[in-house]
């Protein structure tokens, strides 16, 4: 890219889970730091694995972040002097972090996100469409399939050992729940329509 940039863009980091999406994450923000910007990066409360008050990746490597409950929190702690926003997990904010990027973008502000581009049943997640359609940059990595090896883009769940179906809820009380990168041909959906 040797074209020059105005200031203020989005870029989203996507794919299924186990694609090191928080590291790529991460890694940008760590090397920004050394760059001495101003950065605040986030992620949702809901999300308590590894470290309450840090972005954690499966890897180990952490970033302090805000674990926040909604955008609201997220505008509040956006002060005029911040140059860049990282999110993670930006998929469970729902569709009004789209317009709160955009808002932080046209300020001036360098946004980074990541999520899942897809949920477990292979469709869109949330806001995670328009996110990818408004950004200037997208990422999109793939994890390995757990049955054959090859790239995978989707995220298999798992309920007792069983792959979910398209119609499950998404908590299951007293199931036991996991979930799997796999690739188009492995990911499977009992009762996906048009799937079967
Ligand atoms: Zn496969």
């Amino acid at each position: 890219m040797y074209q020059e940039l105005q200031k203020g863009w989005l870029e989203v980091i996507c794919g299924p889970m186990f694609a090191g999406k928080s590291e790529e994450l991460i890694r940008r923000v760590k090397t920004l730091t050394y760059a001495h910007q101003k950065i605040i990066a986030f992620k949702p409360a809901i999300d308590n694995r590894y470290d309450k008050t840090a972005i954690a990746s499966h890897d180990g490597e952490k970033y302090q972040a805000y674990a926040v409950r909604n955008t609201q929190e997220i505008d509040d702690l956006v002060t005029p002097d911040v140059q860049v926003v990282a999110i993670d997990e930006v998929q469970f904010f729902g569709d009004p972090i789209v317009d709160l990027v955009e808002k932080f973008a046209d300020r001036g502000i360098r946004v980074i996100v990541a999520g899942l581009d897809t949920d477990f049943r292979g469709e869109p997640f949330g806001p995670m469409p328009v996110l990818l359609a408004r950004a200037e940059f997208v990422t999109k990595l793939t994890a390995a399939c757990t049955v054959c090896g090859c790239a995978a883009t989707r995220t298999q769940r798992l309920v007792n050992g069983e792959p979910a179906n398209y119609d499950d809820p998404v908590i299951q009380v007293g199931a036991k729940e996991s979930y799997e990168a796999r690739c188009r041909k492995h990911h499977i959906v009992p009762g996906k329509p048009k799937n079967n």
